[in-house]
């Protein structure tokens, strides 16, 4: 195994853990894992407000005749839950959140002239993977997608997946990732995909007209489509080489038709395009990529801490803790090492554990009230006081810069 696998940094920074008796592909995120994907949902939901997305939670049911109805049943079977029977009907656990998003389309009932109607929810999902090919966070049965879905006018889809395609460039500089490579997937032969020639040549061709006209280098795959219609893969290298798809932009045309969508304009009506799009991919997967590519070194402000605190000796453990709630009434993660051990070792288990900043007091920071900071990359700054600190930590999480120091 590769030491940047995501399963080591996984276990050595305490983000998540398989479980037996919970079961396959089923890991329990444990508290510093939280921290990482909690800031991860919070920037991609802060970053989709900006862009004009509002935000729903839908049920992780649904109605077996809500899948039937989407075509899921007919071309997602194999990769979705058995019905569980409820009195006399039967629910699925949800394989993707498109339908329950279409149902709030319909619900709302924007009238043409309010389109583009922007929706996005960080959600669960349930993906039936056989048992020989679960593990880590990349291959689970359940996973969290930061989706989103649009519905616009046709003449507005080229605009649209350009304002994604900014979205995801904004989100991959801030995650300290390289830009992804950008690759058309089409439609391949068989029953997996939607039986509608014209709606794949209209569709390909939407989307390869929008990438030309941004300038943009793409290739393409056959077979990589959604069942019901082709995609724009953004396409990530991990450490290994290996390449994944990660963030996803759709165009479609037949769930719009299948669930006969339309927006009042004037005395008729239009019918919306949609488009699916993942900024981020699901929480698991681009939380196993940024362990994968950073080797367990996240941009400070995604760190479980921010902040480790080592006294040198006993006697100034109390200015220790001080320094430490200076950090913590600013809004820092702040943590004290204050074990019985060598000031060595703990500055290798912070190393180790990849903390950005290490701040060290010894006898005489303590009598000048300071610390003496070192940085993740090997930086040593000048001795500061606590007030300080806080406020050089604060401005490099708060504006979510990847470098470590200003
Ligand atoms: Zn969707």
């Amino acid at each position: 195994m590769s030491p940047h696998d995501h399963r080591d940094a996984g276990r050595r920074l305490g983000i998540y853990a398989p479980n037996d008796l919970c079961g396959a592909g089923l890991p329990l995120w444990l508290p510093d894992g939280t921290i990482v994907r909690d800031e991860l949902e919070r920037f991609v939901v802060e970053l989709e407000r900006a862009h004009g997305y509002r935000h729903v939670h839908t049920p992780q049911l649904g109605k077996r005749e809500l899948y039937e109805r989407s075509g899921h049943w007919a071309h997602y079977h194999d990769d979705m839950y058995p019905p569980m029977a409820v009195g006399s009907e039967e629910v699925v656990l949800r394989p993707m959140l498109c339908p329950h998003h279409i149902l709030v389309f319909e619900t709302e009932r924007p009238s043409a002239a309010a389109l583009p109607y922007r929706l996005a929810e960080v959600g669960e999902m349930f993906r039936f993977e056989r048992s020989g090919v679960v593990g880590g966070l990349n291959r689970v049965r359940q996973m969290t997608l930061n989706d989103g879905h649009v519905f616009c006018h046709p003449d507005a889809v080229g605009t649209e997946i350009a304002d994604m395609l900014a979205m995801v460039g904004e989100a991959y500089a801030v995650l300290g990732l390289p830009a992804p490579r950008l690759r058309l997937s089409r439609r391949g032969e068989g029953a997996k995909f939607v039986d509608d020639d014209a709606l794949w040549v209209r569709g390909e061709a939407v989307l390869r007209d929008v990438l030309v006209e941004l300038g943009l280098e793409f290739d393409e795959a056959t077979g990589e489509a959604a069942f019901y219609g082709p995609k724009i893969d953004l396409q990530v290298r991990a450490s290994r080489g290996k390449e994944e798809t990660l963030s996803t932009i759709q165009v479609d045309f037949h769930l719009p038709r299948q669930f006969d969508l339309a927006a009042r304009d004037g005395e008729g009506s239009i019918r919306p395009v949609m488009i699916h799009r993942s900024i981020v991919s699901t929480m698991e997967r681009m939380v196993a990529h940024l362990l994968d590519v950073h080797a367990g070194a996240l941009p400070a402000w995604l760190a479980p801490t921010h902040v480790r605190i080592l006294p040198v000796v006993d006697d100034v453990i109390t200015s220790a803790a001080e320094v430490r709630d200076v950090l913590l009434r600013a809004g820092l993660r702040a943590a004290l090492d204050d074990r019985d051990a060598s000031l060595a070792a703990r500055i290798r288990a912070a190393e180790q554990a990849r903390v950005p900043y290490v701040a060290v007091i010894g006898r005489r920071e303590a009598a000048e009230g300071t610390v003496a900071v070192r940085v993740r990359d090997g930086a040593q700054l000048a001795p500061m006081s606590a007030d300080q600190l806080a406020a050089t930590v604060g401005d490099v999480v708060r504006s979510r810069q990847v470098a470590l120091i200003a």
